[in-house]
C-alpha cells in the first residue's frame, strides 16, 4: 500500500507546479489547533525530530507544507526547501532556524501570509505523508499582538480546511472539548465528522479515566474517531535526545508507559485509539484513502486542462514545440549565419574604402591649414600677406620654402597615429555593424544576449587593439622618411583628389545654402555678408566685439553670417585648386609644389593601403574566427540551464509558449503517472482479494 501514497504525493507535488485549480488538488492533511494545544509536539512525535520554531514569543506565520518521504533503504535523514535550493540539510536544528527565519521574515504588520513554506523529510523513519502546519488559532490576542491576528489566523485556516483535504484537529486533554477551536473550526466546514481526525494531546495531564471518556465520547463523534496521545519528549529523556536526534524512541517508550500504566482505561479491551504508532498508522492509512478517493476526480479535471492545453498549443502555436534551449539555439544559428553573411561582405576593399575616407578628410584639414590658410574666421581686418594660393602657381621647386611646407604636410598624415586611428575605425565599424545585427534578430528583445553579445564584442577587439595599432604603426614608418611616387600613382592620385574636392565643394555650397535658408532668405545674407567683408576690409569698424550684435544686426545673425562668409571662401577656394588641378601644370609629379592636393592625397593612398594590409590580418581575420567561437561560449555551452531559461523568458511570448508547452507536457506526465498508479492499485487490490 505504501507506494501508492508516495506516487500519489509524487502527483500532488507536480500538480502544484501546474496550477493552483482546486480540482487540480490533491489532498492533503492540514493540521489545527489552538495555541499551546501541543500541535507542534505532535508533529514532531511523527517526523521523530524537534525541528519546528520554539519560543514563547514565536508563532507560526506562513502555513507550511510539510512532505514526507519514506526512504526504506537509506540510513540518513535530511530536510529540503525545494524553493530555497540550500540542498540537503542533515542537522534538524539548522531546519529549526531556517524555519524560524522564514517566520521573522514576515513583516508584523501582515500579522500572517498565505505564502506557503515547503519542506521535505526524507528519512527511513517517516511514513509517506503530505502534512500541512497552520498556525495556531489564538484565543486571546497578546499585547503585542496586533488585535486582528486572531481573524486573520482563522481565515488562513478556514483556507486550507476545505475538501478535499483532510482535518487533523489537535485538542488538549486538559481542555474541555466543546471549548475545541479546532474542533469548532472543523465542525464549520465538516458538519458530519466525515473528513476530520480529533487528536487529544497531554493525555497524562488528566485522570486516565477522564481521559478515556473524552477519547470515547459521542457527543462530537468523528467518522475517523479520536486518537490520544502523549508527545511530549520526555524532560528524562536526555541530552541525546534532543535537538538533531531522533526523538521517536523516547516519545513511544514515554507513552507506552503511560497507557500501559492504565491497561484498563486504555488496554486492549477499550477499543481505544491511543499512542503517536496508531496516529501514524491512520494518518497514512486516511491520507491514502482520501486520495485514492479523489483521484478519480481529479484525473477528469487533469484530461479537461491538458486537452485545453493542447488546443491552445494547436490553435495559438500551430503545435510548434518549442523549449528553451531549442530557442536559444536556432537564435543563436540564425545569428551567427547574418554575421557570416556580414563578415563575407565586409573585408579588405570595404576596410580600404573605410579608413581612405576617414584620410580624405585629414588630408582636407592638412591643406586648409598650411595652404589655403587665408584668414577668413575672424573679423579683424585683414593683415596684409602674400596670398598662398596666389602663390602657388609660382611654388619654386628649388626653393626650401616649398619643400618644408610639403613636407610638414606629409608628416602631419604619417605622424598623425595612424596605427591608433585606423585600428579603431575598424573597431567602431564591428562594433555598430554587431550591433546593427542584433536589431535585426531575436536578440533585439533579450537584454541578457544583447549584453553578452557586445561583451563579447568588446572582449575581442580590446584584445587585439594594441598589437594591431602597433603593427600597423611600425609598418607604415618607412613613409616617415620618404615617399616615392611614380607616374601612374600621380595620374591616379589627381583623379582622386579631384573627386575629392568636387565633393568638397558640393557640400559647402550645400552648407551655405541651408544656412541662408536659416536666416530667412538670399537678400538678408547678402546683407549680413556684405557687413562682415566691409569689416574685414576695414572699411567699417564693428563697435565692441561684435558680441551684441553691429551694424543693424544681432549678434545671432553676424555668427550666422560668419559662417556664411567662411563656407562661400572655402567654396571659392575649393573651385579655384579644382581648376588648379585639372590645369596641365598638374599633369607631371615634377611639379608636385604646385600641386601639394595630389602629393598628399597620394601619401594617404599608401598609409591606406599598408594599413589595410595588416588590419585585415590583425583584427579582421581574427575576430571573424574568434567571434562565433566567443557566442558559442558565452550563449551556448556556457550557460546553466537556468540561464537558458531566464534568457528565454525575457520575450514574453516566448515565455507564454514555452508555458503552454510546460504545462502540455506536465499534464501529460501526471496522466502518465496516474495511470500507473492505477495498474498498481488494481495488482494491488488482486493481492489483499487473495489474502
Ligand atoms: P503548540 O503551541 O500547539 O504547538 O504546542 P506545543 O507542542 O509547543 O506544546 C505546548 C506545551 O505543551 C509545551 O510546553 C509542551 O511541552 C507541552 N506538551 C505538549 N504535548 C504534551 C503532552 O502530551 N503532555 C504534556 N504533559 N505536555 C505536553
Amino acid at each position: 500500500m505504501m507506494m501508492l501514497t508516495k506516487k500519489m504525493i509524487e502527483i500532488r507535488n507536480i500538480l502544484q507546479v501546474v496550477g493552483q485549480q482546486s480540482a487540480l488538488i490533491l489532498p492533503s492533511i492540514v493540521v489545527i489547533g489552538s495555541q499551546s494545544s501541543g500541535k507542534s509536539s505532535v508533529l514532531e512525535a511523527v517526523v521523530g525530530h524537534e525541528f519546528l520554531p520554539k519560543g514563547s514569543n514565536m508563532i507560526t506565520r506562513r502555513p507550511i507544507e510539510l512532505t514526507l518521504v519514506n526512504t526504506p533503504d537509506a540510513q540518513a535523514e535530511y530536510g529540503e526547501f525545494p524553493a530555497l535550493g540550500l540542498g540537503k540539510i542533515t542537522d534538524f536544528s539548522s531546519i529549526q532556524r531556517t524555519l524560524t527565519e522564514l517566520n521573522l521574515a514576515v513583516p508584523a504588520a501582515d500579522c500572517v501570509s498565505d505564502d506557503p513554506i515547503q519542506l521535505s523529510i526524507y528519512s527511513p523513519n517517516v511514513p509517506d505523508l503530505s502534512l500541512i502546519d497552520l498556525p495556531g488559532y489564538i484565543q486571546v490576542s497578546g499585547l503585542d499582538q496586533p488585535p486582528e491576528l486572531k481573524q486573520k489566523i482563522a481565515d488562513l485556516c478556514d483556507k486550507y480546511i476545505q475538501p478535499p483535504n483532510v482535518i487533523l484537529a489537535i485538542s488538549a486533554a486538559d481542555v474541555d472539548l466543546a471549548n475545541s477551536t479546532a474542533l469548532r473550526a472543523s465542525r464549520r466546514v465538516d458538519p458530519r465528522g466525515e473528513r476530520t481526525i480529533g487528536v487529544v494531546t497531554k493525555m497524562d495531564l488528566v485522570e486516565a479515566a477522564r481521559g478515556a471518556s473524552i477519547l470515547g465520547d459521542r457527543k462530537y463523534p468523528l467518522r475517523l474517531g479520536y486518537v490520544g496521545v502523549v508527545s511530549r519528549v520526555p524532560p528524562t529523556s536526555g541530552l541525546f535526545s534532543r535537538g538533531s536526534g531522533n526523538i521517536t524512541t523516547a516519545i513511544t517508550k514515554n507513552e507506552n508507559a503511560y497507557f500501559s500504566a492504565h491497561p484498563l482505561e486504555f488496554g486492549p479491551e477499550s477499543e481505544l485509539a491511543v499512542g503517536t504508532t496508531t496516529l501514524r498508522k491512520k494518518l497514512m492509512h486516511v491520507l491514502e484513502q482520501t486520495m485514492a478517493a479523489s483521484l478519480q476526480g481529479t484525473s477528469d479535471a487533469i484530461h479537461q486542462e491538458l486537452e485545453e492545453a493542447t488546443y491552445e498549443f494547436k490553435v495559438q502555436y500551430n503545435d510548434r514545440p518549442l523549449s528553451a534551449e531549442s530557442y536559444l539555439a536556432e537564435s543563436l544559428d540564425a545569428f551567427k549565419h547574418s554575421f557570416k553573411e556580414f563578415a563575407e561582405s565586409f573585408g579588405r576593399p570595404q576596410v580600404r574604402e573605410l579608413l581612405k575616407e576617414e584620410l580624405n578628410q585629414r588630408v582636407l584639414d592638412v591643406l586648409a591649414q598650411r595652404y589655403w590658410n587665408k584668414p577668413i574666421t575672424d573679423l579683424t581686418p585683414a593683415l596684409v600677406e602674400p596670398d598662398p594660393l596666389s602663390d602657388l602657381p609660382k611654388a619654386d621647386p628649388d626653393n626650401l620654402y616649398w619643400h618644408r611646407k610639403l613636407d610638414a604636410s606629409s608628416s602631419s598624415l604619417t605622424k598623425l597615429g595612424i596605427g591608433r586611428l585606423a585600428t579603431t575605425n575598424v573597431a567602431n565599424a564591428l562594433q555598430s555593424e554587431v550591433e546593427r545585427l542584433i536589431n535585426a534578430s531575436t536578440f533585439s528583445t533579450h537584454p541578457f544576449a544583447r549584453q553578452a553579445i557586445t561583451d563579447a564584442v568588446s572582449g575581442i577587439l580590446n584584445e587585439r587593439f594594441y598589437s594591431t595599432s602597433d603593427q600597423v604603426e611600425n609598418c607604415i614608418k618607412p613613409y616617415k622618411y620618404e615617399i616615392e611616387v611614380d607616374d601612374s600613382e600621380w595620374a591616379k592620385g589627381r583623379q582622386n583628389v579631384s573627386d575629392v574636392l568636387s565633393k568638397e565643394l558640393k557640400a559647402c555650397e550645400a552648407a551655405e545654402k541651408s544656412v541662408e535658408t536659416s536666416v530667412g532668405g538670399r537678400k538678408k545674407m547678402k546683407d549680413v555678408m556684405g557687413y562682415i567683408d566691409r569689416v574685414r576690409k576695414g572699411e567699417v569698424v564693428l563697435e565692441g566685439d561684435g558680441v551684441g550684435g553691429g551694424g543693424g544686426f544681432s549678434a545671432a545673425l553676424l555668427a550666422k553670417g560668419r559662417e556664411a562668409v567662411f563656407l562661400r571662401d572655402r567654396a571659392s577656394i575649393l573651385s579655384m585648386r579644382l581648376l588648379a588641378i585639372r590645369s596641365k601644370q598638374c599633369t607631371t609629379k615634377n611639379n608636385k609644389y604646385y600641386c601639394p592636393e595630389i602629393f598628399l592625397d597620394i601619401v594617404a593612398d599608401k598609409l591606406t593601403a599598408t594599413a589595410v594590409l595588416f588590419l585585415n590580418v590583425e583584427l579582421l581575420s581574427e575576430f571573424y574566427y574568434n567571434f562565433p567561437r566567443e557566442l558559442d561560449l558565452k550563449l551556448g555551452r556556457g550557460l546553466s540551464r537556468d540561464e537558458v531559461e531566464r534568457f528565454a523568458r525575457e520575450d514574453w511570448r516566448v515565455a507564454r509558449h514555452l508555458d503552454v508547452v510546460k504545462r502540455k507536457e506536465m499534464l501529460e506526465l501526471v496522466l502518465q503517472k496516474m495511470e500507473s498508479l492505477r495498474m498498481l492499485e488494481g495488482r494491488e487490490g488482486r493481492r489483499e482479494e487473495a489474502k
